[in-house]
């Protein structure tokens, strides 16, 4: 049994829950978790504010820990090594985005890490507020254990998220950078678009 966090009902608060993780298959990597960031996504589907949310919810996407089986075939991972999963935890492998890497992106749709419909049981993903995961290797990265895992958790949504485009428009020394809010992903734009070089200002609504 997997101890959780989930909510029953879009007016209830989180509260305890357990259910059964899939057992590890040849791809798949089973790690105990140690940190999960907290996204607003997550309460915006708590809350079923972006609606086809799925009750129980056991949310969270900015997930790290540390591997405690591995599958046969699994050539990433092995026990005790750091493992980290983010917003989705599967696609269909085959279309074209998928081919490219670009999984997120899926034409078939990928298969969010919760509230999404898992391939393996049939019955729905459940994310990081809980004590352990099993994930395809394909969808865990690894993490190094240099690094202050606390902070590496919101990187797995917040911080990709900003990431992704700074690096898509190549920004660096030269380029001035506005962002939006210093919010969760703010924050993180931010710190790299700085690290970049970039000329950095933050915009905000209030007084
Ligand atoms: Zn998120
Ligand atoms: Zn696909």
């Amino acid at each position: 049994m997997t101890k959780a966090y989930a909510a029953q009902s879009a007016t209830t608060q989180l509260g305890p829950f357990t259910f059964e993780r899939r057992t590890v298959g040849p791809n798949d990597v089973q790690f105990e978790i140690l940190y999960c960031g907290v996204c607003h996504s997550d309460l915006h589907q708590v809350r079923n504010e972006w609606k086809g949310t799925i009750y129980p919810i056991v949310p969270g996407h900015e997930i790290v820990g540390r591997v405690s089986a591995v599958g046969e075939q699994v050539t990433k991972f092995k026990t005790g090594d750091l493992a980290a999963v983010g917003c989705l935890v599967d696609s269909c492998r085959d279309c074209d985005n998928c081919k490219r890497g670009l999984e997120q992106f899926c034409r078939n749709g990928a298969i969010g890490t919760y509230n999404g419909k898992d391939k393996h049981t049939g019955g729905v993903t459940y994310g990081g507020y809980s004590k352990q995961m099993v994930v395809d290797e394909a969808f865990a990265l690894q993490v190094s254990d240099k690094l202050p895992l606390e902070t590496v958790a919101p990187l797995l949504c917040a911080g990709i998220t900003t990431y992704s485009p700074l690096r898509h428009w190549k920004v660096g020394k030269g380029h001035k950078v506005a962002v939006l809010g210093l919010g969760g992903l703010g924050h993180m734009a931010v710190k790299f678009a700085a690290s970049f070089g970039a000329e950095v200002t933050v915009l905000s609504t209030s007084p």
